[in-house]
């Protein structure tokens, strides 16, 4: 089992024997079914954020190791597609119990790649078990369509999996986030080419052994290493690739509808956010704290949900930014496999650097800028930051405006229901919105009127499979989750049967 359970004593211990294979051989692609080197030779280092140590060499994929993924996923397609439901479900809950039985190597391994801690990465491998058998369970009802009868004719409607399609995570939390879009277009019987993002590479190659192991034919999940705008890009283009599911940046999903353009991809983007955390004065105070809290210092703040503006009604802003203050200090800052640690370090140096410009940022622009105080047990060379609170500050500040996606907090006051309102819509992006108060009617009105995908009122990002997830305005394109998921990866048939003998126009004598 993941988390907690485990010392970090044996953390470390796991992390050495699970990623020692990674620094003796090149990590290759696997595509179908195979562990191949790049066509070309090349490869790419991957270097840990915690001290920059060397994780290995890892295959830089480009336009031929692309167009090999996509060959052997069109090939593998048609079976996989007919392959009955029941069937279907079986593998894929097999991958879940694999993912179960591997979740804590997986967690370690996502730990020492990503910089995440051990406290959330043990769920998330979890998670990622959920998320194959929420869509395995699915499958044998994929096709499902509906009849609308008239008085002539039946219509009925059914579905088949669209094709083969891309998959392109990015680096966050990219186990679970890789699980959450292959598994529903496996359980629709598409096939898939995967390109994690290259900053994360090691837990996308557990997920395609594991997938092997628990017998998923080859050339049904292939996974190709590389650069976003070599084999990212190649994959946007390929015309065997019939669709492209996207989670990442906003201008790399506008690069990417481009790339698609010529080959008319059906594409779903889940974006960046800037989300608002609406708190009113006669909100449960200590929960909501607890809450602001949790949505943005967990996940090292790279999370696309997390509440990274926090709105707060005049009446009670400096109580509860002193109270924010107070317990971010007190959030410990260290080692991601050390069990006490809630922040680790950041991704990459790049990522590093640009979310430490955020402090010089807001004290340019007039905010106020309180350190996190928390302990910080941090090897050299690592990526570690403390986490910052932003106070004082206007909505039209870049630290209001701008996704920084690091565990940093832009508190911003406002006066009333309109005024929040307003703050809360005035900006590009629009994923979620948290809002806290005990008006039932107000909730019901910010719940409408937030310019948002999804919408959690007195509480925290609390997820059920079945409901729809994803974002409007920059932060993305379609759902995900329950049968929104099956609607993209699936094309929807109508069959219109004359069951009389209407009347048909004669033209022509
Ligand atoms: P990114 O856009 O830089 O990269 C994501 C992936 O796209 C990587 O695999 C990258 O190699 C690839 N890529 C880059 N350029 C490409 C191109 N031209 N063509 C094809 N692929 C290309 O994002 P990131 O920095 O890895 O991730 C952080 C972003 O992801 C944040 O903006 C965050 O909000 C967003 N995110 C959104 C959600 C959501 O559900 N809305 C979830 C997690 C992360």
């Amino acid at each position: 089992m993941a988390g907690p359970t485990h010392t970090y004593e044996e953390n470390q211990a796991a992390a050495a024997r699970h990623l020692a294979r990674f620094t003796e051989q090149l990590m290759p692609h696997i595509i179908n079914g195979e562990q191949v080197a790049s066509v070309d030779g090349t490869s790419f280092a991957n270097q840990s954020p915690i001290d920059g140590s060397d994780l290995g060499e890892i295959a830089a994929g480009d336009a031929a190791d692309v167009d090999a993924a996509a060959k052997a996923a069109a090939s593998a397609f048609d079976e996989w597609a007919d392959t009955p439901g029941t069937e279907r479900r079986r593998v894929l809950n097999k991958v879940a119990d694999l993912i179960v039985d591997n979740a804590h190597r997986i967690a370690v391994s996502e730990c020492v790649d990503t910089g995440q801690t051990m406290r959330f990465m043990g769920a998330a491998a979890l998670r990622g078990a959920d998320n194959f058998r929420f869509f395995a369970d699915r499958a044998p009802a994929a096709a499902d369509g509906q009849a609308l009868p008239t008085t002539d004719h039946l219509n009925y409607t059914s579905r088949r999996a669209i094709g083969p399609v891309g998959v392109i995570t990015p680096w966050n939390t990219p186990f679970m986030l890789s699980t959450w879009k292959i598994a529903p277009a496996l359980a629709a019987g598409c096939t898939v080419v995967h390109k994690p993002a290259e900053w994360s590479p090691i837990t996308a190659h557990l997920l395609s052994e594991i997938a092997l192991e628990a017998g998923l034919p080859p050339g049904v999940l292939n996974t190709v290493h590389g650069m976003g705008e070599t084999a990212g890009k190649s994959l946007t283009e390929h015309p065997d690739i019939k669709a492209i599911a996207f989670v990442g940046e906003s201008t790399t999903g506008s690069m990417i509808q481009a790339q698609g353009a010529p080959t008319l991809k059906r594409v779903h983007f889940e974006l960046g956010g800037k989300n608002p955390v609406i708190v009113f004065d006669d909100a449960d105070i200590e929960r909501a704290l607890d809450a602001v809290i949790f949505m943005i210092y967990s996940l090292n703040g790279e999370r696309c949900t997390s509440s990274s503006r926090v709105l707060i009604q005049e009446s009670i802003y400096d109580t509860f930014v002193g109270r924010l203050a107070e317990k971010m200090a007190a959030i410990p800052v260290g080692h991601p496999l050390d069990p006490a640690s809630v922040i680790g370090p950041l991704v990459h140096p790049r990522h590093c650097e640009k979310v430490e410009s955020y402090r010089a940022i807001a004290e340019r622009d007039g905010a106020t800028v309180i350190d996190g105080t928390g302990w910080v047990d941090a090897p050299p060379g690592g990526n570690f930051v403390t986490p910052m609170l932003f106070t004082n500050a206007r909505n039209d500040m870049r630290i209001a405006q701008e996704e920084i996606f690091g565990p940093a907090l832009t508190a911003i006051r406002f006066a009333d229901e309109a005024d929040a309102l307003a703050i809360a819509n005035d900006v590009e992006y629009g994923l979620a919105g948290y809002v806290w108060t005990n008006d039932l009617t107000r909730a019901h009105r910010m719940a409408d009127r937030l310019e948002v995908g999804m919408v959690w009122v007195n509480s925290q990002n609390v997820r059920h499979l079945p409901t729809p997830f994803g974002g409007t305005k920059r932060s993305g394109i379609g759902r995900d989750g329950g049968d929104w998921s099956f609607d993209f990866y699936m094309e929807t048939k109508n069959v219109a049967i004359a069951t009389g003998r209407h009347p048909i126009p004669q033209l022509g004598g």
